[in-house]
């Protein structure tokens, strides 16, 4: 993908502060931060999003999280961490390169990730039981 800003990142085409790299897997800050240490890991083979992009590069995507993870509670004092993807316009997905932000959190920052449309439409009990069984793999 010639004009996407992932790829050309990928491709050392733009500058940014990489963290982690391997055959597959690129993990590198987040331009815009949430919280000191924000961290975005990307395929390197473009993937637009969850849909798109294939179980075995997302397993390893996982790890790789889960290692930056432990590097940001060990040295950057984070008490704890959120990993979020938003895949597609209406997720508020904005780059559309497959990405997992890792977000060190710390006690007293302030951020909310709320639930706030869960809290406020409120779902009943029969909605919940529908709403699995479409969910539902397996058995
Ligand atoms: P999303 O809104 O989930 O698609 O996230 C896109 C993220 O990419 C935002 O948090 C941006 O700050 C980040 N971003 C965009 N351009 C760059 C860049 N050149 N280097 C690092 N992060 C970037
Ligand atoms: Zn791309």
């Amino acid at each position: 993908m010639e004009e996407c800003i992932f790829c050309k990142i990928v491709n050392n085409e733009i500058p940014v502060y990489k963290i982690y790299e391997d055959d597959s897997v690129f993990a590198f800050l987040d331009i815009r931060p949430i919280s000191k240490g924000h961290t975005l890991v990307i395929p390197k083979k473009h993937a637009k999003d969850i849909f798109e992009l294939d179980e075995e590069t997302l397993k390893k995507i996982s790890s790789a999280s889960k290692k930056i993870a432990q590097k940001m509670k060990d040295n950057l004092g984070a008490d704890g961490v959120n990993l979020f993807n938003s895949s597609g316009v209406f997720a508020e997905q904005t780059v559309f390169h497959f990405h997992l932000h890792v977000i060190p959190r710390r006690k007293d920052d302030n951020i909310c990730f709320t639930r706030a449309v869960t809290a406020k439409e409120g779902i009943s009990q029969e909605e919940m039981k529908e709403t699995a069984g479409k969910l539902k793999i397996g058995e």
